[in-house]
């Protein structure tokens, strides 16, 4: 007989017809005559459950299906007459497939994050890891579809990458070469002519560069991969590996980018509502009441667009009202994350789409404004056409920006940073050859799957995560 799987068995009427079911045991519960099993195999966080007759089987058996065990069940599927499920499977026979013996470390309910996250590799079998991975699924296909019914191609940058001037974030060296025995020039300096690609290399902290050389050619493109960034920030927000979707669009501009910015996201949170329903209804009830209506909320409301000269005004207001904030925010600082906090969650209670940053606090590559801003009354520096979303609770979920097209002012700017121009000289000839105005942003995939499933903690949106002193599994 073919297995069919649990989210099928539950959508089934076709009572009193065999059905076999397979999967892990969630609990098992006995009264004098009957046992009740309740059965997942992970296609929904729904269980199906299993009546057994006490007489139609052994003890012995009974005994063997305990929380985690792995089942085989055949029998008459039946309505259901308790509440809750509407339909059950009457057991005619039960095989076990795997036992699980009592030191099954995923065994007691209501177990802390923090010690799930000791055991990564069982944690995914729990009801709620189950609906974060579907979610994150689901989300993945949410971002194909987006992009590919909007004409972007989906295009492959790559991980490994010999050029260090994004300035993105730390990384971490790729090489063969061995460390117990380093070739050294006169100065103690490594060579890396004797390297695998004969020179210094490194995992890519964004796939942005190449990116744009995608865009200049195809229109419109998206990167959808693993990100690597090596900051020891050991925060409840970053991880050293990291998804990472990068759309980059020619010929659009600063407006068209945020209206991008938000409709994709809408997109995203929208198709999540759809499409997940059972796993955010069990969120929103064992993890975060306030996750549905927190999801209705953004897709029904329009984002506040902010130049970042606009934010500091209101900040500064409102530490003149007597807000404290620990950082100060004069203008030129980057803000922390109390001011994002403040202005998306207790000023606007929106998400915000903030703008126009200054010069110094965002990369090289960012088109600088026209004019320069006045706050306060005072004329300030050159700001850029950057944008960051800010969300609540989560605080930035993208970057993104208009990029420079000039190539004049692009090479003063790198040439006012310092970034070793040698290596990008793959990057100038887009601006060398054909030049075109054009923007685009990079999400964290994983950010928004924290938005998405009300979770805390980043580590716990990913099946695997890498951070800090953490490569187990
Ligand atoms: P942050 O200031 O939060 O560290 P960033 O400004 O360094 O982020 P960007 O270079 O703008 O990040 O990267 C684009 C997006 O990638 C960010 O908006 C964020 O959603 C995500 N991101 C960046 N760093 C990490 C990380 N270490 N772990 C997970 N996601 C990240
Ligand atoms: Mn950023």
């Amino acid at each position: 007989m073919k297995r069919t799987k649990i989210i099928d068995i539950l959508q089934s009427q076709e009572y009193g017809q065999p059905v076999l079911a397979k999967g892990w045991v969630r609990t098992h519960r006995n009264s004098k005559s009957v046992h009740f099993i309740a059965l997942n195999d992970g296609s929904t966080i729904k269980n199906v459950q299993i009546v057994a007759d006490s007489e139609k089987f052994d003890a012995d058996l009974f005994r063997l299906i305990t929380t985690g065990a792995c089942l085989s069940v055949e029998g008459l599927l039946t309505e259901s007459p308790g509440s809750g499920q509407s339909c059950e499977i009457q057991a005619e026979t039960i095989n076990i497939l795997g036992t699980c013996p009592a030191d099954y470390p995923m065994q007691k309910k209501g177990q802390s994050f923090e010690y799930m996250r000791q055991y990564a590799h069982l944690r995914l079998r729990t009801n709620t890891f189950g609906a974060i991975m579907r979610i994150r699924h689901n989300m993945a296909m949410a971002i194909h579809t987006y992009f590919h019914n909007h004409g972007y191609y989906y295009f492959h940058t790559p991980l490994i990458t010999a050029s260090d001037c994004e300035g993105a974030g730390q990384m971490f060296q790729v090489t063969t070469k061995n460390l117990y025995d380093l070739k050294k020039d006169e100065e103690g300096k490594i060579v890396y002519d004797d390297d695998f690609f004969g020179k210094q290399t490194s995992l890519t902290v964004s796939g942005q560069l190449e990116g744009e050389l995608g865009a200049t050619a195809l229109g419109a493109i998206y990167t959808f991969g693993p990100t690597f960034r090596a900051e020891n920030s050991n925060t409840p927000r970053h991880l050293a590996e990291f998804w990472m979707i990068e759309p980059e669009i020619a010929f659009m501009d600063l407006e068209e980018l945020m209206d991008l910015e938000e409709d994709f996201i809408k997109y995203c949170i929208r198709w999540a509502l759809e499409n997940c329903h059972d796993d955010l209804e069990f969120l929103n009830k064992m993890i975060d009441k306030g996750l549905l209506e927190r999801l209705q909320n953004v897709v029904n409301t329009e984002f506040i667009r902010l130049p970042y000269t606009q934010g500091i005004e209101i900040l500064q207001k409102a530490i003149a009202q007597g807000k404290q904030f620990e950082f100060p925010c004069n203008w030129g600082d980057d803000l922390a994350s109390e001011h994002e906090r403040y202005l998306v969650e207790e000023y606007f209670k929106k998400p915000v789409i903030m703008t126009n940053y200054p010069k110094d606090i965002k990369a090289f590559y960012m088109k600088i404004d026209e004019e320069k801003p006045v706050c306060n009354g005072k004329v300030m520096n050159d700001t850029v056409q950057g944008t960051d979303v800010l969300f609540p609770q989560i605080g930035e979920i993208i970057g993104g920006s208009v990029r420079e097209e000039n190539n004049d002012k692009l090479i003063a700017e790198i040439k006012r940073r310092n970034i070793p121009m040698k290596d990008m000289w793959w990057y100038l000839d887009t601006r060398k050859y054909g030049s075109c105005p054009h923007a685009g942003f990079g999400l964290g995939f994983e950010r928004l799957i924290l938005f998405v499933t009300g979770m805390q903690n980043i580590r716990d949106v990913i099946p695997f995560p890498r951070t800090p002193n953490n490569a187990e599994f």
